[in-house]
């Protein structure tokens, strides 16, 4: 899971794809995973526990990408007159990795 590059402190995906959407073109860049992860790499992103400034790529790229997918996959997942993320990407996250692990050991 995301944690903070400085305080530590676990982060919410939902959160900090917030601080995204204040992007102009929030809208556009969610369509397009290319320039997502571009922005997302190069993004200052405030984190709410120690106020502390950094950059995106030192976050989990996959997590970014999967998050890039379920924000995606779900209609309406953008409050967008709000500006706010309507699902619980970190739930969500959690998911997925326990169903891979569990594909996993059906496989192995
Ligand atoms: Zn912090």
């Amino acid at each position: 899971m995301a944690k903070c590059p400085l305080c530590g402190e676990p982060l919410d995906w939902g959160e900090l794809i917030e601080q995204m959407l204040a992007l102009e073109n929030a809208g556009e860049l969610l369509k397009d995973r290319e320039r997502f992860m571009e922005t997302f790499r190069d993004f200052v992103f405030k984190c709410p526990h120690c106020g502390e400034e950094f950059y995106g790529r030192n976050l989990p790229e996959k997590e970014a990408e999967k998050v890039f997918e379920l924000l995606n996959e779900f209609k309406g997942s953008v409050d967008w007159e709000k500006r706010k993320v309507r699902l619980r990407l970190n739930s969500l996250l959690a998911l997925d990795t326990m169903l891979e692990k569990w594909d996993e050991k059906m496989k192995g």
